[in-house]
């Protein structure tokens, strides 16, 4: 029997769960389709697990500094099970909270395997969702009005690369991990392999990272990159840029080698384990797209500013559109697509205003253009930059490393660019992100003021900086 809905949402990670209950607010019928576990792979296999492993490796590297702080502490160790069970409880009890917004919103949640049916019986135009169960179950049939497809991204691999989750791993496998490794190679530098390098850093492991390009984090602000690499390599991370990994792994006994072309010389590289991350692909694959006008472009779903597809009653969010793959960004292309599909005049988003974070020690924040892009768009630029070091709360935290560098157009004060490498600059960067959406100038920035002693004085002192008028530097 087929059930009738507003709205059925395929996929129930950070985009589909938010824009389920934004849905539900504004009097829609929705059910949401998902294969696994609510809260998708932010909550399960990407930002919060990571982070929570992150913050494990940040108070034992703490302890281990104690003294420094006048706190004499003696033989630190490490239990990596329980760090692993601290992380689970956490994401235990976010999903649980997740599925306690949907029974509130009166959402329903259908387990399984949704694929988009073409015309059919059901419906004259295509969006019928047909779901597969795993007990056998006869397939369940729902027939929506509208059609949210929220499915998300899974890791990729290199040619001839075989994942086999205990040698060779994506980050899934790596959030598993029963045990620590002595030592992980890493392919990629950018977020994934910067913040699992500084993580396992952090723990104790031995860590190598091959780069294809000649610049880690390649698409962050070049001395933000720079300051980031100096600041891993006192870890003791080894880099090593232009590094093209060739893909064939010859597994040993207890370890993983892998040939990479350095310079053009083919050299091989040792480990105990392997983790690869050099970047995400849609999950498009057999969710029925084939039934319909839908159009993909490298393996990513064509949406416009609303998040129609070219079926317009059919809608598409998050990492499988592509562009920037964050779950925040996911999220609120959720609330625009179905408060469009509500006739609500959402206003597009502005991804030059977005911030991204990386939970690497250092962490790095930022939002618009680098320098470079900022003067390969012919832009006549302003730069002020403030180091951490002249600012007192750094000092009180023990973490004086790092800048904000702030650049903006010389003709019109706008801001194009804010980078900031150091001490919670992920929570920083929301300053900078009001700054962005309220389109102040870095003038505007000074005029607020940041209180003493606090970390945010540094935005206050970057945007002095711009007119060269920084008063502790
Ligand atoms: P990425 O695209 O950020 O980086 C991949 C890196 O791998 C690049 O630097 C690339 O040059 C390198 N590379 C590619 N092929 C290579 C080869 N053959 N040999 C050596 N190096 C090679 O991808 P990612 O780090 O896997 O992250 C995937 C996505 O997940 C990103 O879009 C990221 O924004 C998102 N993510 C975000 C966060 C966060 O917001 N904190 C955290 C994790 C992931």
């Amino acid at each position: 029997m087929a059930k009738d809905y507003d709205l059925v949402i395929l996929g129930g990670g950070t985009g589909g769960y938010v824009a389920a209950i934004r849905a539900a607010q504004l009097g829609l019928q929705v059910a949401v389709v998902e294969k696994e576990k609510l809260g998708g792979t932010c909550l399960h296999r990407g930002c919060i697990p990571s982070k929570a492993l992150l913050r494990s490796a940040e108070v034992f590297r703490q302890t281990q500094e104690a003294n420094a702080y006048g706190i004499e502490t003696e033989n630190t160790t490490l239990n990596f099970s329980k760090v692993q069970e601290r992380k689970n409880n956490i994401v235990n009890k976010l999903h649980q909270g997740v599925l306690s917004l949907m029974k509130k919103g009166k959402i329903d949640i259908y387990e399984g395997y949704g694929r988009i049916l073409g015309p059919s019986i059901f419906s004259p135009i295509p969006g019928t969702i047909s779901i597969e169960h795993d007990n056998g179950d006869e397939n369940t049939m729902l027939v929506p009005k509208n059609v949210l497809i929220a499915t998300g991204s899974k890791p990729k691999s290199l040619p001839g690369l075989e994942i086999d989750g205990s040698y060779v791993m994506t980050s899934d496998g790596a959030l598993e991990m029963e045990t620590l490794p002595a030592s992980m190679l890493i392919i990629g530098a950018g977020v994934i392999g910067i913040e699992w390098a500084s993580m396992l850093a952090d723990l104790g492991v031995k860590v190598t990272v091959l780069e294809y390009l000649d610049q880690i984090l390649p698409t962050e602000d070049e001395s933000i990159a720079k300051e980031v690499e100096k600041l891993l390599i006192k870890k003791g991370i080894t880099f090593v840029k232009g590094a093209k990994v060739l893909g064939e792994t010859i597994q040993k006994k207890e370890q993983v080698a892998i040939d990479a072309e350095v310079d053009g010389v083919k050299t091989s590289f040792t480990a105990e384990k392997l983790l690869v991350s050099v970047g995400r692909e849609a999950n498009t694959v057999n969710i029925g797209v084939e039934n319909t006008d839908i159009v993909l472009e490298k393996g990513y779903i064509q949406a416009n500013k609303f998040y129609q597809t070219k079926e317009p009653h059919i809608y598409a969010i998050g990492d499988v559109i592509g562009g920037m793959q964050l779950a925040h960004v996911a999220s609120r292309e959720g609330v625009i697509a179905v408060e469009h599909m509500a006739n609500e005049k959402p206003y597009p988003i502005e991804y030059h205003n977005v911030p991204t974070c990386i939970y690497s020690n250092p962490e790095v924040a930022s939002i618009g253009f680098t320098e470079k892009e900022a003067l390969d768009k012919g832009f006549d630029i302003k730069v002020g930059k403030f180091s951490f070091q002249a600012i007192g709360k750094a000092l009180v935290y023990g973490e004086t490393e790092g800048f904000v560098k702030i650049i903006t157009d010389k003709n019109s004060d706008d801001l194009l660019g804010i980078h900031m490498v150091g001490p919670h600059v992920t929570e920083l960067i929301s300053e900078a992100g009001i700054a962005k959406v309220l389109d102040a100038t870095a003038w505007e920035i000074t005029q607020s003021i940041h209180p003493h002693p606090s970390l945010s004085e540094i935005i206050g002192e970057a945007a002095l900086a711009v007119e060269g008028k920084q008063i502790h530097g």
